[in-house]
Protein backbone atom coordinates (compact mmCIF):
# COMPACT_ATOMS: atom_id res chain seq x y z
CA UNK A 1 0.00 0.00 0.00
CA UNK A 2 0.93 3.44 0.01
CA UNK A 3 1.04 4.03 3.81
CA UNK A 4 4.59 4.65 5.70
CA UNK A 5 2.74 4.01 8.43
CA UNK A 6 -0.37 1.67 9.50
CA UNK A 7 -1.07 0.82 13.22
CA UNK A 8 -3.84 -1.31 13.44
CA UNK A 9 -6.05 -2.03 16.73
CA UNK A 10 -3.11 -0.42 18.43
CA UNK A 11 -3.15 -1.19 22.24
CA UNK A 12 -0.69 -0.68 24.87
CA UNK A 13 -0.99 -1.20 28.73
CA UNK A 14 0.98 -0.86 31.51
CA UNK A 15 0.40 -3.28 34.05
CA UNK A 16 1.46 -2.05 37.45
CA UNK A 17 1.40 -1.86 41.55
CA UNK A 18 -2.01 0.29 40.81
CA UNK A 19 -3.42 -1.79 38.72
CA UNK A 20 -3.09 -1.72 34.49
CA UNK A 21 -3.03 1.29 32.42
CA UNK A 22 -4.97 1.29 29.71
CA UNK A 23 -2.56 4.27 28.14
CA UNK A 24 -3.88 3.16 24.19
CA UNK A 25 -6.43 1.17 23.63
CA UNK A 26 -7.20 0.02 20.22
CA UNK A 27 -6.27 3.05 18.09
CA UNK A 28 -5.98 2.51 13.96
CA UNK A 29 -4.29 5.30 11.82
CA UNK A 30 -2.66 5.76 8.76
CA UNK A 31 -0.23 7.85 7.46
CA UNK A 32 0.25 8.63 3.45
CA UNK A 33 3.41 9.28 1.64
CA UNK A 34 3.81 12.91 2.58
CA UNK A 35 1.34 13.54 4.46
CA UNK A 36 1.23 14.96 8.45
CA UNK A 37 -1.12 13.29 10.73
CA UNK A 38 -1.89 15.06 13.53
CA UNK A 39 -2.82 13.63 16.84
CA UNK A 40 -4.44 15.85 19.75
CA UNK A 41 -5.42 15.45 22.75
CA UNK A 42 -5.08 16.40 26.43
CA UNK A 43 -1.80 15.22 28.26
CA UNK A 44 -2.59 11.36 29.57
CA UNK A 45 -4.76 10.47 26.71
CA UNK A 46 -2.27 8.25 25.27
CA UNK A 47 -0.84 10.08 22.70
CA UNK A 48 2.99 9.55 22.73
CA UNK A 49 2.57 6.25 23.75
CA UNK A 50 1.23 6.11 20.28
CA UNK A 51 4.19 7.69 19.11
CA UNK A 52 6.26 5.68 20.55
CA UNK A 53 5.00 2.57 19.65
CA UNK A 54 4.50 3.89 16.13
CA UNK A 55 8.48 4.29 15.78
CA UNK A 56 8.94 0.75 18.00
CA UNK A 57 10.77 2.59 20.75
CA UNK A 58 7.57 1.06 22.74
CA UNK A 59 6.34 -2.56 22.00
CA UNK A 60 2.91 -2.88 21.77
CA UNK A 61 0.18 -4.84 23.58
CA UNK A 62 -1.85 -5.55 20.73
CA UNK A 63 -2.70 -4.83 17.49
CA UNK A 64 -0.27 -3.70 14.64
CA UNK A 65 2.46 -1.51 13.50
CA UNK A 66 3.35 -1.46 9.84
CA UNK A 67 6.03 0.65 8.45
CA UNK A 68 6.57 0.93 4.85
CA UNK A 69 5.14 -1.96 4.38
CA UNK A 70 6.87 -4.09 6.65
CA UNK A 71 5.30 -5.60 9.99
CA UNK A 72 7.15 -4.11 12.64
CA UNK A 73 4.96 -5.17 15.83
CA UNK A 74 7.13 -7.49 17.09
CA UNK A 75 10.37 -7.23 15.82
CA UNK A 76 13.83 -7.32 18.15
CA UNK A 77 16.00 -4.60 18.75
CA UNK A 78 18.20 -6.01 16.83
CA UNK A 79 16.19 -6.83 13.81
CA UNK A 80 15.02 -3.34 14.12
CA UNK A 81 18.18 -1.38 14.32
CA UNK A 82 18.93 -1.55 10.13
CA UNK A 83 15.35 -0.32 9.99
CA UNK A 84 15.48 2.65 11.86
CA UNK A 85 16.70 4.58 9.61
CA UNK A 86 13.23 4.93 7.95
CA UNK A 87 11.51 6.12 10.86
CA UNK A 88 12.53 9.04 13.92
CA UNK A 89 11.02 10.43 16.42
CA UNK A 90 11.76 13.90 17.75
CA UNK A 91 10.99 14.37 21.46
CA UNK A 92 9.54 17.28 23.64
CA UNK A 93 12.11 18.37 25.19
CA UNK A 94 15.26 18.46 22.90
CA UNK A 95 18.08 18.37 26.24
CA UNK A 96 16.54 15.19 27.54
CA UNK A 97 16.84 13.46 23.98
CA UNK A 98 20.62 15.01 23.30
CA UNK A 99 23.53 13.27 24.92
CA UNK A 100 25.37 16.10 26.88
CA UNK A 101 28.86 14.83 26.62
CA UNK A 102 29.07 14.42 22.55
CA UNK A 103 29.69 17.92 20.18
CA UNK A 104 26.75 18.66 17.96
CA UNK A 105 28.32 17.66 15.04
CA UNK A 106 28.91 13.80 16.71
CA UNK A 107 25.13 14.10 17.38
CA UNK A 108 23.75 14.99 14.29
CA UNK A 109 26.42 12.72 12.55
CA UNK A 110 25.68 9.52 14.65
CA UNK A 111 22.94 8.22 12.49
CA UNK A 112 24.88 8.12 9.23
CA UNK A 113 27.70 6.71 11.08
CA UNK A 114 26.07 3.95 13.22
CA UNK A 115 24.09 2.95 9.41
CA UNK A 116 27.57 3.51 7.28
CA UNK A 117 26.25 5.87 4.99
CA UNK A 118 29.07 8.24 5.49
CA UNK A 119 31.99 8.62 7.10
CA UNK A 120 35.56 10.94 7.26
CA UNK A 121 35.12 14.55 4.53
CA UNK A 122 31.89 13.03 3.56
CA UNK A 123 30.07 12.92 6.80
CA UNK A 124 31.90 16.31 7.99
CA UNK A 125 30.43 17.66 4.76
CA UNK A 126 26.86 15.92 5.49
CA UNK A 127 26.66 17.61 8.52
CA UNK A 128 27.73 20.89 7.97
CA UNK A 129 24.93 20.78 5.41
CA UNK A 130 22.71 19.25 7.82
CA UNK A 131 22.92 22.19 10.22
CA UNK A 132 22.76 24.93 7.59
CA UNK A 133 19.47 23.49 6.83
CA UNK A 134 18.10 23.90 10.13
CA UNK A 135 19.93 27.07 10.34
CA UNK A 136 22.30 26.54 12.34
CA UNK A 137 25.97 28.19 11.88
CA UNK A 138 28.41 25.46 11.15
CA UNK A 139 30.59 26.59 13.92
CA UNK A 140 27.59 25.26 16.44
CA UNK A 141 29.05 21.37 15.24
CA UNK A 142 31.93 21.95 17.73
CA UNK A 143 29.65 23.10 20.39
CA UNK A 144 27.89 20.88 23.23
CA UNK A 145 24.22 21.01 23.68
CA UNK A 146 24.34 22.63 27.11
CA UNK A 147 25.95 25.31 25.22
CA UNK A 148 23.05 26.25 22.73
CA UNK A 149 19.49 27.70 23.23
CA UNK A 150 16.43 25.46 23.35
CA UNK A 151 15.37 26.29 19.99
CA UNK A 152 18.87 26.03 18.61
CA UNK A 153 18.94 22.44 20.70
CA UNK A 154 15.39 21.28 18.91
CA UNK A 155 17.03 22.08 15.44
CA UNK A 156 19.84 19.69 16.25
CA UNK A 157 17.12 17.47 16.77
CA UNK A 158 15.52 18.04 14.05
CA UNK A 159 18.85 17.56 12.20
CA UNK A 160 19.66 14.08 13.53
CA UNK A 161 16.46 12.87 12.75
CA UNK A 162 16.69 13.94 9.06
CA UNK A 163 20.33 12.94 8.30
CA UNK A 164 19.41 9.59 6.87
CA UNK A 165 16.22 10.71 5.00
CA UNK A 166 13.82 9.12 7.41
CA UNK A 167 10.13 7.91 5.32
CA UNK A 168 8.57 8.98 8.87
CA UNK A 169 8.87 11.75 11.41
CA UNK A 170 6.94 10.98 15.17
CA UNK A 171 7.62 14.42 16.52
CA UNK A 172 5.82 14.69 19.70
CA UNK A 173 4.96 18.22 21.00
CA UNK A 174 8.42 19.35 19.28
CA UNK A 175 8.04 22.92 20.35
CA UNK A 176 6.08 22.74 23.91
CA UNK A 177 9.05 22.94 25.75
CA UNK A 178 10.42 26.02 23.88
CA UNK A 179 10.31 29.57 24.44
CA UNK A 180 7.24 30.72 22.73
CA UNK A 181 8.83 33.31 20.37
CA UNK A 182 11.14 30.36 18.98
CA UNK A 183 8.22 27.85 18.83
CA UNK A 184 6.73 29.19 15.57
CA UNK A 185 10.29 29.59 14.05
CA UNK A 186 10.57 25.44 14.83
CA UNK A 187 7.53 24.85 13.57
CA UNK A 188 7.74 26.96 10.13
CA UNK A 189 11.15 25.16 9.90
CA UNK A 190 9.52 21.81 10.53
CA UNK A 191 6.83 22.42 7.54
CA UNK A 192 9.66 23.51 4.84
CA UNK A 193 11.74 20.58 5.70
CA UNK A 194 8.77 18.51 5.22
CA UNK A 195 7.41 20.18 1.66
CA UNK A 196 11.03 19.70 0.56
CA UNK A 197 11.30 16.14 1.88
CA UNK A 198 8.01 14.10 1.70
CA UNK A 199 8.66 12.32 4.47
CA UNK A 200 4.89 11.46 6.19
CA UNK A 201 4.56 13.22 9.85
CA UNK A 202 3.00 12.12 12.74
CA UNK A 203 2.60 15.22 14.27
CA UNK A 204 1.52 14.76 18.45
CA UNK A 205 0.46 18.27 19.92
CA UNK A 206 -2.06 19.69 22.16
CA UNK A 207 -1.54 22.82 20.41
CA UNK A 208 -4.51 23.02 18.13
CA UNK A 209 -2.98 26.34 16.00
CA UNK A 210 -0.12 24.34 15.15
CA UNK A 211 -1.97 21.16 14.02
CA UNK A 212 -4.43 24.03 11.50
CA UNK A 213 -1.18 24.99 10.10
CA UNK A 214 0.95 22.02 9.79
CA UNK A 215 -1.83 19.13 8.92
CA UNK A 216 -3.49 17.61 6.47
CA UNK A 217 -5.66 15.36 8.30
CA UNK A 218 -6.21 15.41 12.61
CA UNK A 219 -7.13 12.58 14.51
CA UNK A 220 -8.54 13.35 17.73
CA UNK A 221 -7.46 11.16 20.91
CA UNK A 222 -9.57 10.97 24.25
CA UNK A 223 -8.70 8.33 27.06
CA UNK A 224 -6.44 5.97 24.78
CA UNK A 225 -8.82 5.80 22.17
CA UNK A 226 -9.96 7.57 18.70
CA UNK A 227 -13.09 9.83 19.07
CA UNK A 228 -12.65 11.79 15.38
CA UNK A 229 -10.56 11.50 12.14
CA UNK A 230 -10.90 13.93 9.40
CA UNK A 231 -8.78 15.69 6.87
CA UNK A 232 -7.76 19.30 8.88
CA UNK A 233 -9.96 21.47 6.94
CA UNK A 234 -13.45 20.26 7.70
CA UNK A 235 -12.49 19.07 11.52
CA UNK A 236 -11.95 22.73 12.09
CA UNK A 237 -14.71 24.24 9.97
CA UNK A 238 -17.24 21.59 11.75
CA UNK A 239 -15.85 19.75 14.21
CA UNK A 240 -18.55 16.66 14.75
CA UNK A 241 -17.87 15.29 17.89
CA UNK A 242 -18.94 16.83 21.01
CA UNK A 243 -15.12 16.33 22.51
CA UNK A 244 -13.68 17.77 19.51
CA UNK A 245 -15.84 20.73 19.31
CA UNK A 246 -15.16 21.54 23.13
CA UNK A 247 -11.33 21.57 22.02
CA UNK A 248 -11.60 23.89 19.32
CA UNK A 249 -14.21 26.15 21.63
CA UNK A 250 -11.50 26.43 23.60
CA UNK A 251 -8.27 27.27 21.06
CA UNK A 252 -7.47 30.93 19.97
CA UNK A 253 -8.54 31.67 17.06
CA UNK A 254 -5.14 33.64 15.52
CA UNK A 255 -7.18 35.24 12.64
CA UNK A 256 -10.67 37.24 13.63
CA UNK A 257 -12.24 37.42 10.49
CA UNK A 258 -12.07 32.86 11.05
CA UNK A 259 -14.31 33.77 14.10
CA UNK A 260 -15.49 30.36 14.73
CA UNK A 261 -19.53 31.05 15.86
CA UNK A 262 -19.32 28.34 18.10
CA UNK A 263 -19.57 29.21 21.50
CA UNK A 264 -17.45 27.90 24.52
CA UNK A 265 -17.49 24.88 25.96
CA UNK A 266 -16.03 24.17 29.17
CA UNK A 267 -15.68 20.53 30.53
CA UNK A 268 -16.59 19.65 33.54
CA UNK A 269 -14.32 17.76 35.50
CA UNK A 270 -10.47 16.18 34.78
CA UNK A 271 -9.79 13.86 32.47
CA UNK A 272 -10.30 10.31 34.05
CA UNK A 273 -7.65 7.93 35.07
CA UNK A 274 -6.65 5.31 32.37
CA UNK A 275 -6.18 2.56 35.15
CA UNK A 276 -10.21 2.82 35.56
CA UNK A 277 -11.73 4.50 32.43
CA UNK A 278 -15.56 4.75 32.24
CA UNK A 279 -17.85 2.64 30.94
CA UNK A 280 -20.04 2.98 27.67
CA UNK A 281 -18.77 6.33 26.08
CA UNK A 282 -15.32 6.75 27.38
CA UNK A 283 -16.22 10.80 27.40
CA UNK A 284 -19.29 10.99 28.83
CA UNK A 285 -18.56 11.68 32.77
CA UNK A 286 -17.82 14.68 30.92
CA UNK A 287 -19.96 15.23 27.69
CA UNK A 288 -22.51 17.92 27.90
CA UNK A 289 -24.52 15.87 25.56
CA UNK A 290 -24.43 12.40 27.60
CA UNK A 291 -27.60 10.16 27.17
CA UNK A 292 -28.65 6.96 29.36
CA UNK A 293 -27.22 5.22 26.32
CA UNK A 294 -23.65 6.46 26.43
CA UNK A 295 -23.17 4.90 30.22
CA UNK A 296 -23.61 1.87 28.89
CA UNK A 297 -22.74 1.25 25.40
CA UNK A 298 -19.48 2.49 23.80
CA UNK A 299 -19.74 4.04 20.64
CA UNK A 300 -17.63 2.61 17.41
CA UNK A 301 -15.91 5.23 15.44
CA UNK A 302 -17.33 5.10 12.00
CA UNK A 303 -16.92 6.40 8.80
CA UNK A 304 -19.37 9.14 7.63
CA UNK A 305 -21.13 9.59 4.27
CA UNK A 306 -20.73 13.52 4.33
CA UNK A 307 -17.74 16.05 3.02
CA UNK A 308 -14.19 13.66 1.49
CA UNK A 309 -15.96 11.04 3.02
CA UNK A 310 -12.56 10.48 4.80
CA UNK A 311 -14.22 10.99 8.05
CA UNK A 312 -14.63 8.82 10.52
CA UNK A 313 -16.64 9.98 14.25
CA UNK A 314 -17.45 7.64 17.68
CA UNK A 315 -20.33 9.19 19.26
CA UNK A 316 -24.15 8.01 19.15
CA UNK A 317 -25.57 11.19 18.47
CA UNK A 318 -23.61 11.70 15.19
CA UNK A 319 -26.12 10.22 12.68
CA UNK A 320 -24.66 8.72 9.35
CA UNK A 321 -25.05 11.73 7.40
CA UNK A 322 -22.96 13.74 9.25
CA UNK A 323 -25.67 15.36 11.40
CA UNK A 324 -24.39 16.36 14.68
CA UNK A 325 -25.54 17.91 17.64
CA UNK A 326 -23.82 20.98 18.80
CA UNK A 327 -22.41 20.76 22.50
CA UNK A 328 -21.93 24.27 23.24
CA UNK A 329 -25.93 24.36 23.60
CA UNK A 330 -27.24 21.05 25.04
CA UNK A 331 -30.45 22.11 25.53
CA UNK A 332 -31.40 22.34 21.59
CA UNK A 333 -29.94 18.82 21.20
FE1 LIG B 1 -21.25 12.35 24.37
FE2 LIG B 1 -22.70 10.13 24.23
FE3 LIG B 1 -21.52 11.06 22.06
FE4 LIG B 1 -20.10 9.97 24.02
S1 LIG B 1 -21.57 8.95 22.72
S2 LIG B 1 -19.63 11.84 22.94
S3 LIG B 1 -21.21 10.68 25.82
S4 LIG B 1 -23.15 12.06 23.23
MG1 LIG C 1 2.83 13.46 25.93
Amino acid sequence: ADAVLDINGLVRHFTGPAGTVRAVDGVSLSIGRGEIVGLVGESGSGKSTVGRCAVRLDRPTAGQVTINGRDVTRLSKRALRPLRKDFHLVFQDPSASLDPRMTVGAIVGQPLRLHRLASGDALRDRVAALLAQVGLRPELARRRPHELSGGQRQRVSIARALSVDPQLLVADEPTSALDVSVQASVLNLLADLQRERRFGCLFITHDLAAVEYLADRIAVMYLGQLVEQAPAAELFADPKHPYTQALLSAAPVPDPAAQRSRARIVLSGELPSPLDPPSGCRFHTRCPLAVDRCRTEPPVLRRLAEGSGRRQVSCHLVADDGTAPDASAPENA
